[in-house]
C-alpha cells in the first residue's frame, strides 16, 4: 500500500491593490483564476479588476460595518453568488459566514487559510484576518486589519474605548515582524507627521518618512507595511517609549506617571486634532 502523494501544486497567491474613493485600498487576493476581495467599499473597481485579470470572484471578506468597506457588496453579489465572511458582532446584514476570535477559515476557491482576530476599538465588532504561512517565505505572512492598524497610525475610536483599541493593537503587534500589513487606507504620510512630532529622534521613523515620502512622490502606495516597521515607527504601538510620554507631558496632555492606557488615550486624542 502506498500513501497517495499530494502532487497538486499550490497555486501562487498574489494580492492586487485596488484604490477606491479618496484614500481607500481594496485588496484582491487571487491565484490567477479565483479571487477573494477584502473590504469592497465600491463594486466598480473590483469588477474592473476581475475582468481585466480574467478572475472569478469566490469570496468576500469584511472587517467592519462602515460603508467604505461594505458598500460594494450588493453590487458584487449581483454578478457573483459567493459567501460573505465578516464579523459576527458588527451588525452587517450581508454577512453569510459570521466570524469571531479564534476561528479559522479556508477561503473558498483559494489555497488560503486565514485566522480571525477580534480587534474592537474603531468599531466594537471589528475583526482582522491573519495568514500565518507554514513555510519561511519572505512576505508570506499577511494581516488584513481594516481600520484598526494603519501605516504609522491607528483607526479612530468611533465605538470602542482606548483600553480596547490598545489591546487590539497589542494583538496585531505580536504577529511576526515580517507580516505584511494590508490596512484599508493610505493615511501614512499624515500619520508620520504626527509620529515625528511625538517621537523626535527616532531614526527608524526618520528613515520611514524618507522612504514613504519617495513612494508617494512616485504615485505608489506605502501599503503594505510590515509589523516590524510598525513596531519601530508607529506611536500607537510605542506608548511605553519615554520620549513619547515626555512629549505628551510637555504638551500638557498627560499627567506625569500616567498608566499605559492614559498614554494611549492621550496620543489618540492628540492625533484627532493634530
Ligand atoms: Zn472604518
Ligand atoms: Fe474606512
Amino acid at each position: 500500500m502506498t500513501t497517495p502523494l499530494r502532487t497538486q501544486l499550490a497555486a501562487q497567491l498574489a494580492i492586487l491593490t485596488l484604490p477606491a474613493f479618496k484614500d481607500n485600498y481594496l485588496w484582491l487576493i487571487h491565484d490567477g483564476s479565483n479571487a477573494a476581495i477584502v473590504d469592497p467599499g465600491d463594486a466598480a473597481p473590483v469588477k474592473a479588476a476581475l475582468a481585466a485579470h480574467k478572475l472569478r470572484l469566490t469570496a468576500i471578506l469584511l472587517t467592519h460595518h462602515h460603508a467604505d468597506h461594505i458598500g460594494g457588496v450588493p453590487g458584487l453579489l449581483q454578478d457573483w453568488d459567493v459567501p460573505v465572511f465578516g464579523p459576527r458582532n458588527d451588525g452587517i446584514a450581508l454577512v453569510t459566514h459570521p466570524l469571531g476570535e479564534g476561528e479559522r477559515i479556508g477561503v473558498p476557491g483559494l489555497d488560503l487559510a486565514l485566522d480571525v482576530v477580534d480587534v474592537p476599538g474603531h468599531t466594537l465588532g471589528h475583526i482582522a484576518y491573519v495568514r500565518r504561512a507554514p513555510g519561511r517565505d519572505a512576505g508570506a505572512n499577511w494581516l488584513f486589519c481594516g481600520d484598526t492598524l494603519f501605516g504609522a497610525g491607528c483607526g479612530r475610536l468611533f465605538e470602542g474605548t482606548p483600553q480596547q483599541m490598545m489591546a487590539s493593537l497589542g494583538k496585531l503587534a505580536a504577529l511576526p515582524d515580517d507580516t505584511l500589513v494590508y490596512c484599508a487606507h493610505e493615511y501614512t504620510l499624515s500619520n508620520l507627521r504626527f509620529a515625528q512630532a511625538v517621537e523626535p529622534g527616532n531614526a527608524a521613523l526618520d528613515a520611514r518618512v524618507r522612504a514613504d515620502g519617495a513612494q508617494r512622490e512616485a504615485g505608489l502606495p506605502t501599503i503594505p507595511s510590515t509589523v516590524g516597521l510598525e513596531r519601530a515607527t508607529n506611536p500607537f504601538l510605542r506608548h511605553d517609549e519615554a520620549r513619547i510620554v515626555q512629549s505628551l507631558v510637555e504638551a500638557g496632555r498627560l499627567m506625569p506617571g500616567g498608566a499605559p492606557v492614559d498614554v494611549f488615550a492621550a496620543l489618540r486624542e492628540w492625533k484627532n486634532t493634530f
